[in-house]
C-alpha cells in the first residue's frame, strides 16, 4: 500500500527501525519485527544508513520481509549522499525488484570536514529522478525546528516547498520535544502551499547520552519541563525510561487531538517501549473525518 493513501482513513501510526549490527544474529530483527508487528502499526519505515554498502542491501532485505511475511505496509529509506545516478538507480530497481512500493527520499548527513559528493545535491533532486524514472510512492523528511544547515526558517521553507513539489507525496518530521514547534511549522507549510500529509515524529527519550546526542546532532530545543526530567532521574534508568515514555504519549496525546495527520514513532527497535505507547494512545486514534474536523 502507498503510504500516502493511508491518511485518507485514519490519524496514522507508524514506527521506525534500523537494520540491526552485521554481526548480529538474524534472530534479533525477526524478534523486533514480530513485537512491532503485532501492534499493526500503518507502516514501518527502515532506515539506510548514508553512503550505501552492506547496509542499503540489509535495509531492503528487512523492508521487503515487513511486506511479505508481516503483511505489514513498508517504506525502505534511501540518502542520496555520495551516490551516482546510476548507483542510485541500482538500488531503486533493487527495491521495486523486491515488491517495495514506499521510498524516504534523503539527502544523508555530509561527513564533517567532507563535500558533497555523488550526482545529487539534496534530497529535491534524488525526488525529481525517482519521480521521473519509477512509479513509487515517496516520503521526504521536514523539520520544524528548521535544518541544521538552513540560515533561517523562511529559507528552509522554501527549498521544502520545491522538494515536495518536485513529487513528494508525505512527509515525516524530525524528532521535537517541545509541540509548539510542529504546530508553527506545520501552519506556516499549510501556508506555503505545501499540501501533503506531515507525520510528526516522534522520539521517547529515555536515556541522557541519546538526549545530549540528539540535541547536538539535529538542533532541538530541549524544553525546561524535559530538562528537570532527565536532571532528576538520570541515575534511575528505569524511572528515565518510565518518564520518558509518558512525556512521549503526553507529547502524542495533544498532537491528536488537534488533528495531526500521524504519528512516526522512532522505535529504536525497543519494542517493550512501542508497546506502551501503542496502548496509551490507540484508542485516541481518529478516522479522517473527525480528525479534520475542527
Ligand atoms: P535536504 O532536503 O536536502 O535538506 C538539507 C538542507 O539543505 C536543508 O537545510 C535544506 O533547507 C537545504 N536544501 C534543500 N534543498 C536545497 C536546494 N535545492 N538548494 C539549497 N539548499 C537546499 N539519514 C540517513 O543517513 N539515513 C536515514 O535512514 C535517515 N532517515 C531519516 C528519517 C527522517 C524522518 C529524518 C527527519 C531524517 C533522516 N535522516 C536519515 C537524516 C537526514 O539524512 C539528515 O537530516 C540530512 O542532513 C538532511 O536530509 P534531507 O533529506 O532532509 O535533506
Amino acid at each position: 500500500m502507498r503510504t500516502a493513501d493511508l491518511f485518507k482513513h485514519k490519524t496514522v501510526f507508524s514506527l521506525e527501525i534500523f537494520p540491526p549490527k552485521p554481526d548480529a544474529p538474524q534472530r534479533v530483527i525477526y524478534d523486533t519485527l514480530e513485537g512491532l508487528t503485532d501492534i499493526h502499526p500503518d507502516f514501518i519505515s527502515v532506515t539506510y544508513g548514508a553512503g550505501g554498502g552492506q547496509n542499503g542491501c540489509r535495509t531492503i532485505s528487512i523492508t521487503s520481509s515487513i511486506i511479505s511475511r508481516y503483511h505489514t505496509t513498508a517504506a525502505a529509506h534511501l540518502p542520496c549522499i555520495g551516490l551516482s545516478k546510476e548507483q542510485a538507480a541500482q538500488i531503486l530497481d533493487q527495491m521495486q525488484e523486491n515488491g517495495i512500493e514506499n521510498v524516504l527520499a534523503l539527502r544523508g548527513d555530509i561527513p564533517e570536514g567532507k563535500q558533497y559528493s555523488g550526482d545529487f545535491r539534496h534530497a529535491d533532486e534524488l525526488v525529481s529522478f525517482i519521480r521521473e524514472n519509477y512509479n513509487f510512492n515517496i516520503l521526504a523528511a521536514c523539520y520544524p525546528e528548521t535544518h541544521p544547515e538552513s540560515s533561517s526558517a523562511a529559507e528552509d521553507l522554501k527549498h521544502l516547498k520545491h522538494k515536495v513539489d518536485c513529487g513528494v507525496d508525505h512527509l515525516i518530521t524530525q524528532l521535537f520535544l517541545d509541540n509548539r514547534y510542529f504546530f508553527d511549522f506545520h501552519e506556516n507549510a499549510l501556508l506555503a502551499g505545501v499540501d501533503v500529509p506531515i507525520e510528526a515524529g516522534i522520539m521517547p527519550v529515555t536515556n541522557k547520552r541519546q538526549i545530549e546526542r540528539m540535541v547536538k546532532l539535529c538542533g532541538v530545543e530541549l524544553p525546561k519541563k524535559f530538562r528537570r526530567i532527565i536532571d532528576k532521574y538520570e541515575h534511575n534508568k528505569a524511572a528515565l525510561r518510565d518518564a520518558g515514555i509518558a512525556y512521549a504519549i503526553d507529547q502524542i496525546t495533544e498532537l491528536i487531538a488537534e488533528g495531526v495527520n500521524g504519528i512516526h514513532l522512532y522505535t529504536m527497535n525497543d519494542t517493550g517501549i512501542a508497546h506502551r505507547i501503542y496502548d496509551a494512545v490507540h484508542s485516541l486514534i481518529l478516522p479522517a473525518m473527525q480528525r479534520n474536523a475542527g
